[in-house]
């Protein structure tokens, strides 16, 4: 049968921990014994073939060296495989869907993460449904054409755009949401693929990205922040960006002492400035308020409704790109992956 051959990444995550035994919390265990617990995917109509990593690990401790190892996991095995799923823990599932996205620049073949709340071995877990659907997600194809060449993240009965989404829930099955863009597919008695909301198949050959600048941090304001943090933060030694969540559409205190600071982060230290809100809903329109306008006029860039995830992970990847600040700008505030509306 065409189109079904599969290749199971295993990382770590919840979906195969056990309790250890002296400390009673969870910790990974290997992967042999986790395919053990899912006999089901014997009965499918895939191929799968399964590789780990060497030391399974609690996503909490993903780097971008792990995206890289997965990125280069995918890579070797492109031309094998039709599809990829890969099992992951679900803390910064969103992080790594979202670097995948940028680092697999013409992806026409699905990568699936997938985890689950509760390790495969416990009575209700959540694992067997996220898994098998992974896989039959990873497998679809229409005409020798699959039906999602995106990496995507399937988590209780719903694919969502890697690159979209967020961990929304610390307890609940449905753990992940995708605040700003429509599932690309939903599983209930069929698997119904949204089309219209999936990108195309890419036309330029596959090419995988593994350059990707850390000097990249994150900063959230909050009306206690005060001009000595801010100040440490821009005097970072070589830093490069700085992701800003600001208020609603895109505010930020007008006060002297934070604009000139970013003003100077820009014009001195070419810093590239990130806009991007600290809503889970909706995007910046950072011209709707003298709060927002004043920090774009210091040469902010539009990350519109961009996830924090994804802002991050993007800036790393252009950055890593060694193109000049107009191209990276550019670059920034249009959609690459689907990532932006
Ligand atoms: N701490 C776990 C991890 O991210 C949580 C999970 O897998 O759901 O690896």
């Amino acid at each position: 049968m065409p189109n079904n051959q599969i290749l199971m990444i295993y990382t770590g995550g919840t979906i195969g921990m056990q309790k250890d035994l002296q400390t009673g919390s969870l910790v990974p265990f290997d992967f042999s014994q986790l395919m053990e617990h899912i006999p089901e995917l014997q009965l499918m109509d895939k191929k799968i073939d399964t590789v780990s990593f060497d030391q399974p690990i609690d996503s909490s401790n993903v780097r971008p060296e792990h995206w890289l190892m997965l990125a280069d996991i995918i890579e070797k095995n492109y031309d094998n495989y039709d599809g990829f799923v890969v099992l992951h823990g679900s803390d910064t599932m969103a992080y790594t869907a979202s670097a995948l996205s940028f680092m697999l620049e013409n992806l026409s073949k699905p990568v699936i993460l997938t985890g689950s709340q509760l390790p495969i071995g416990d009575l209700r877990t959540d694992a067997k449904e996220n898994i098998i659907t992974s896989v039959q997600i990873a497998g679809s194809y229409d005409n020798n054409q699959p039906l999602v060449p995106e990496v995507g993240i399937y988590f209780e009965f719903k694919l969502l755009r890697g690159n979209r989404t967020i961990k929304a829930s610390s307890e609940h099955f449905n753990a992940f949401d995708s605040p700003n863009y429509l599932p690309l597919a939903q599983s209930g008695v069929d698997l119904k693929f949204f089309k219209e909301r999936i990108l195309p198949v890419p036309d330029g050959i596959f090419n995988v990205h593994k350059k990707l600048e850390e000097n990249v941090v994150v900063v959230k304001i909050h009306p206690a922040i005060t001009e000595t943090y801010l100040s440490h933060i821009i005097n970072l030694p070589g830093l490069k960006a700085i992701i800003l969540e600001t208020y609603g559409s895109g505010n930020a205190p007008t006060d002297d002492w934070f604009i000139s600071l970013l003003k100077k982060a820009v014009d001195q230290k070419s810093i590239h400035i990130i806009n991007i809100t600290q809503c889970q809903k909706g995007s910046i329109a950072p011209e709707k308020y003298e709060t927002g306008r004043k920090l774009m006029s210091i040469g902010a860039y539009n990350g519109k409704d961009l996830t924090t995830e994804a802002a991050l992970t993007k800036m790393m990847y252009l950055l890593g790109k060694n193109l000049s600040k107009k191209a990276i700008k550019s670059a920034f505030e249009r959609a690459l992956r689907g990532e932006m509306t």
